[in-house]
């Protein structure tokens, strides 16, 4: 790839923060300043926000990069500044979970609830010999038993590996492995699409092939059979029997606090490792100023899953720390009926709403007249996380959930990041649909050519952060080289080059001409036409601007004489007819469109209409798979795959225009 990325797409609509807001807003502008400033004093006042047992004596030790230190010689307990704190400043009574299941049972769960629970999980897994540094897999549905379990590791020092619950047994038995995991928390199953789906067989075809593993606990959660061995023990005989007392002992800054393999957009997830004080610090104090949490009054909902880091930091020890209270539901969006999280947001008056660019574009293609049949007048809030948001699903949003008033944090950040690291302030940023906008105050972010030099306003690059961060992942679990290699070595000292050490973050990026940044998706998915390097980030969105389109997804395809062509997968919305030559009327509108959008070296070769994307677990769009398509070549890796059928359709289906000019 040459050494930069080209800037195709300007916006021009901008929307400042509601004045009200803005006056209220938790983290005001002169927080940049201060950062910038100080960066360390910065962060050290925003670990003054939890409950230290030891002060640190040093605020960072980067003596032996790219390992980081931070807090060096504090001591915390996570989960006493998750639970205890908040009960002991008499919030015991506050609800801390509410909970919905699919089939519409429901737990409302106080902080003092919380604090027993996790006490005496945690005073079980003692029992069952599980001590500080061993590691916990969970593999749970989305049930207040998935946080209970991971606060309860924590409370004792344990490192929690929890394994999203649609995986396979493959991919729970590996994550086992490599982990080398001593207990694993697991659950007879789960609802999901308004049936009981079965978590405890895959378990055990896993644990066979797992030594390591001691105890199987089980949640018991959908009643169904379940076949019991000799390591099973129910968490309702062992757990909710166990004493409700428990001391929690404070642990070193920098204690390993979780292992958590990313979603495998790219390929095989490696195990991202955090430790405590700077992942918690971080996490916290991102949660506060981004979401504007005002404890009192606001009610959060992040509908990721526990098995995403979104679901680590912004379910579990970002709402906890600050005392939130939350929905957490457990079930898919559709069922029974796909107004299913619109009736959450009006039945618990939510306020704060995180959700994913996949869920934005699929509520686009099901209708408007879905969410308007009900009340989301509680909402003041509106996050995004997971891929680039388009600017088109960017206003649906504003338009349909946000009745055109609430402020959206478009946040970019991922599993090694630990917590957010660009977004708006909400009391602060004029956002612009489809921008991430700034850094945090206290975090380092730049857009740089192949030469590490920052691209100017206007360019579009590599996205690099050049300062470490409290919540940065410390290392691969059991593999330094690899981390070294993966994330160091692209720029800076790692590669070679220079005297900083520079994280690559895999990403492509631009400055506006404003300088605010735009993510343009991962460099691994650029397309190189007619040596231009194209994101497909701005093709897709420039796609999704077009009445017509929900959701799209771009590649590049060997091409003879471009060298790469874009071929583009678009799936219509919900009303519109493309039967026969409707549908090839629509893709010729459209790939004008994009040349009209973006100049004619973006218009698409080929534009497929179809009715799924490949998407991961996490639902990002899998681009490389249909890069074997678009190129007529079998199919990598399809493991961590939604659904695989997907793949049959769009292959089976292709029914397209490949057009000449
Ligand atoms: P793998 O690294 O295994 O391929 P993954 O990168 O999808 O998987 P995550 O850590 O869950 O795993 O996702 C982080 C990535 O998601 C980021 O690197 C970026 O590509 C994308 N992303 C997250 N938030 C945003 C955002 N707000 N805007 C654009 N992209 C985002
Ligand atoms: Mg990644």
């Amino acid at each position: 790839m040459s050494e930069t990325l080209e800037n195709l797409y300007s916006e021009t609509r901008q929307f400042p923060p509601p004045a009200a807001l803005a006056a209220e807003a938790n983290v005001k502008a002169e927080a940049y300043e201060r950062a910038t400033a100080d960066r360390l004093g910065f962060w050290e006042q925003q670990a003054e926000r939890l409950t230290w047992a030891k002060r640190w004596e040093q605020t960072l030790d980067w003596s032996n990069p790219p390992f980081a230190k931070w807090f060096v010689g504090g001591e915390l307990n996570i989960a006493y500044n998750c639970v205890d704190r908040h009960v002991e400043a008499g919030l015991g009574d506050k609800v801390a979970i509410h909970w919905e299941g699919e089939p519409g049972d429901t737990r409302s769960i106080t902080y003092a609830d919380l604090l027993k629970s996790v006490s005496q999980a945690a005073n079980t897994l003692t029992e069952l010999g599980v001590t500080a540094g061993d590691r916990v897999a969970i593999y749970l549905p989305m049930i207040p038993e998935a946080a209970v379990a991971m606060l309860a590791c924590a409370r004792i020092g344990a490192l929690h590996s929890v394994v999203f619950g649609g995986f396979s047994v493959d991919a729970l038995a590996t994550r086992i492995q490599d982990a080398d995991a001593k207990v694993v928390i697991t659950a007879d199953g789960g609802y999901r699409r308004g049936k009981p789906s079965a978590l405890k067989p895959t378990v055990d075809e896993a644990v066979a092939q797992c030594p390591s593993i001691e105890h199987v606990l089980v949640v018991r959660r959908t009643g169904e059979d379940v076949t019991w061995g000799e390591k099973d023990l129910w968490w309702h005989e062992t757990v909710e029997q166990a004493s409700e007392k428990h001391e929690p002992k404070a642990f070193d800054s920098e204690h390993p606090l979780f292992i958590l393999y990313t979603s495998g957009t790219t390929g095989k997830p490696k195990g991202i490792l955090h430790t405590t004080g700077g992942y918690l610090t971080q996490v916290s104090y991102t949660y506060n100023a981004v979401f504007d949490l005002k404890p009192e009054t606001d009610v959060f909902w992040c509908t990721a899953d526990i098995g995403w880091v979104t679901g680590h930091s912004y379910i579990v020890y970002g709402p906890l720390s600050n005392g939130a209270t939350q929905i957490m539901y457990e079930g898919t969006p559709d069922t029974p009926h796909k107004g299913r999280f619109w009736e959450i947001v009006d039945k618990y008056k939510v306020t704060i709403l995180y959700t994913a660019p996949t869920l934005i574009r699929t509520m686009m293609k099901w209708g408007d007249d879905i969410p308007a049949k009900y009340d989301l007048s509680s909402l003041r809030l509106l996050g995004s996380v997971g891929e680039p948001i388009n600017p088109e699903a960017w206003m649906w949003y504003r338009a349909n959930v946000g009745h055109d008033s609430c402020p959206i944090v478009d946040t970019w950040w991922q599993t090694e990041t630990g917590g957010i690291m660009i977004s708006p302030l909400p009391g602060v940023t004029s956002t612009k649909p489809g921008s991430a906008m700034t850094p945090l105050p206290g975090i380092s972010a730049d857009v740089v050519d192949d030469q590490a030099e920052s691209v100017p306003d206007g360019g579009g690059g590599f996205l690099v952060l050049r300062e470490p961060w409290p919540s940065m992942l410390r290392t691969i679990w059991g593999d330094d080289q690899r981390f070294i290699d993966t994330y160091w070595s692209r720029f800076g000292k790692g590669a070679g080059t220079g005297d900083e050490w520079i994280y690559f973050a895999g990403d492509g990026a631009k400055k506006d001409e404003d300088g605010a940044l735009w993510l343009l998706g991962r460099v691994d998915d650029v397309m190189l036409v007619s040596g231009h390097n194209i994101s497909t980030t701005e093709v897709e969105s420039a796609l999704v601007s077009h009445p017509s389109v929900a959701e799209a997804a771009v590649v590049g395809a060997t091409d003879p004489t471009t060298g790469q062509a874009i071929v583009a997968f678009t799936i219509p919305r919900g009303n519109v007819d493309t039967a026969g030559d409707a549908g090839e009327k629509l893709i010729q509108d459209l790939r004008n469109h994009v040349a009209k959008k973006l100049g004619p070296i973006a218009k698409p070769r080929q534009i497929m209409l179809v009715a799924e994307l490949p998407k991961t677990r996490s639902g990002k769009i899998m681009r490389r798979l249909l890069r074997d398509v678009a190129e007529n070549r079998s199919l990598g890796d399809v493991t961590t795959l939604q659904d695989s059928t997907v793949m049959d359709l769009i292959s089976s289906g292709m029914q397209g225009s490949k057009s000449e000019d």
